[in-house]
C-alpha cells in the first residue's frame, strides 16, 4: 500500500523514523544521566484494606522530571530502560531509596506500612536482584514480609518456567510476590499455581469499567473467586469512585488502591494522608 503512495512518502517515513530513533536515542542519554543527579524519585499510592479502611501499604512508582520536557511518563522511560542494563541501576535505586524511606517512617513516625516495589522482568535475569534485596532487608531491618515486589502478569507469562526460579528465592528471603495487571495476559489457574505468589492485582481496565458494564463485574467477581481459591490476596487497581469500592467489597475483594483514595505523591503527601490508627482519612490529599 505505501507502494502506491510513491517515493516521497518514503522519504517522509524515514524521517519519522529517524526522528523517533533520535528523541529515543536522547532520552535514554538523558535518563542515564537523570539517575545520577537525583531526578527520578519515587511517588508513593496508598494501598487501603477494604474492611477496616486502614492504609496497610504503598506503592512505590517512580518518577521522572526531566530538566527541560518535565515529567516523563513511566511507561514511557522505564521500557526504555529495559533496552539496556539501565533498568538494573534503575531498578536497584528504587529498591533501595523505598526500603530506605519506608522503614524510616516506622522509626519517625510510627507508620507501619508494607512497601511494594515494581519489578521489570529483566531484573529477574539480573544475578544481583536477590542480594541487593537480602542486602536491604538487613541493613534496615525492614521485615521481608513487608516488601512485595510486583511483577506484570504478561511478562511473567513470557517465561514462566524461567521466572520461577528466581521468584522462589525472593519468597525463600521472605519478601511477598504480586502478579500485577492481572487479566491482560491470559495466564489460567494451571499456571498461577505453578508460581510462587502472595498477592494478585487485578487490572485497572477492569475495575474502570465497574457499575457501568456487567460484563466486568462477572469478570471482576470471577478473578477474585479464582485468586481466593488459590490462597492469594487480590488488590483491586485503579478505583476511582464509591460506586467501585462498594461493588469491589461485595465480590469480597480484599484490598484497593486509586485517585479515590490517593494519587501518587510524595512521601511528605502519603504521611498527610494517614489518620489515626493509619485510617484513611477521605479528603486529605
Ligand atoms: P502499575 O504498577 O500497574 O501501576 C499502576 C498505575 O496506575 C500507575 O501509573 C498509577 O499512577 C496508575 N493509577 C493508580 N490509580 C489510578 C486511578 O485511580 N486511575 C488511573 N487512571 N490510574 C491510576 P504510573 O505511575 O504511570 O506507572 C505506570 C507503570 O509503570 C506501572 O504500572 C509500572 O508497570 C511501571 N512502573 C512505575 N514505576 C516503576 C518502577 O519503579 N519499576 C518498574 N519496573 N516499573 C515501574
Ligand atoms: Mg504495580
Ligand atoms: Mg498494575
Ligand atoms: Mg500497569
Amino acid at each position: 500500500q505505501a507502494k502506491t503512495l510513491g517515493r516521497g512518502r518514503y522519504e517522509f517515513f524515514d524521517v519519522e523514523l529517524r526522528e523517533r530513533m533520535q528523541r529515543r536515542l536522547r532520552l535514554e542519554q538523558d535518563l542515564r544521566a537523570g539517575v545520577h543527579n537525583g531526578q527520578l524519585w519515587p511517588a508513593y499510592q496508598p494501598v487501603v484494606d477494604i474492611a477496616t479502611k486502614r492504609i496497610i501499604a504503598v506503592e512505590a512508582l517512580l518518577r521522572w522530571d526531566h530538566p527541560a520536557h518535565g515529567p516523563v511518563s513511566p511507561t514511557e522511560f522505564i521500557s526504555l530502560a529495559e533496552e539496556s542494563d539501565l533498568i538494573n541501576t534503575i531498578g536497584a535505586h528504587v529498591l533501595t531509596t523505598t526500603v530506605h524511606e519506608v522503614s524510616g517512617w516506622r522509626a519517625k513516625h510510627g507508620v507501619e506500612l508494607d512497601l511494594e516495589v515494581n519489578l521489570s522482568v529483566r531484573q529477574l535475569e539480573d544475578p544481583g536482584l536477590v542480594p541487593a534485596v537480602s542486602e536491604v532487608l538487613r541493613i534496615t531491618g525492614l521485615p521481608p514480609k513487608s516488601l512485595c515486589l510486583e511483577v506484570t502478569e504478561s511478562a511473567l507469562m513470557r517465561d514462566p518456567a524461567a521466572a520461577s526460579g528466581v521468584l522462589q528465592e525472593l519468597r525463600d528471603l521472605g519478601a511477598r510476590l504480586a502478579i500485577d495487571d492481572f487479566g491482560t495476559g491470559y495466564s489460567s489457574l494451571a499456571q498461577l499455581r505453578k508460581l510462587p505468589l502472595d498477592m494478585l492485582k487485578i487490572d485497572q481496565t477492569f475495575v474502570a469499567e465497574l457499575g457501568t458494564s456487567p460484563d466486568a463485574a462477572a469478570i471482576v467477581a470471577s478473578i477474585i473467586a479464582m485468586a481466593h481459591a488459590v490462597d492469594l490476596t487480590v488488590i483491586a487497581e485503579g478505583v476511582e469512585t464509591s460506586r467501585q469500592l462498594e461493588i469491589l467489597a461485595s465480590l469480597e475483594c480484599d484490598q484497593a488502591q486509586g485517585y479515590y483514595f490517593g494519587k501518587p505523591g510524595s512521601a511528605a503527601a502519603l504521611l498527610r494522608l494517614i489518620g489515626p490508627d493509619q485510617r484513611w482519612a477521605p479528603g486529605s490529599c
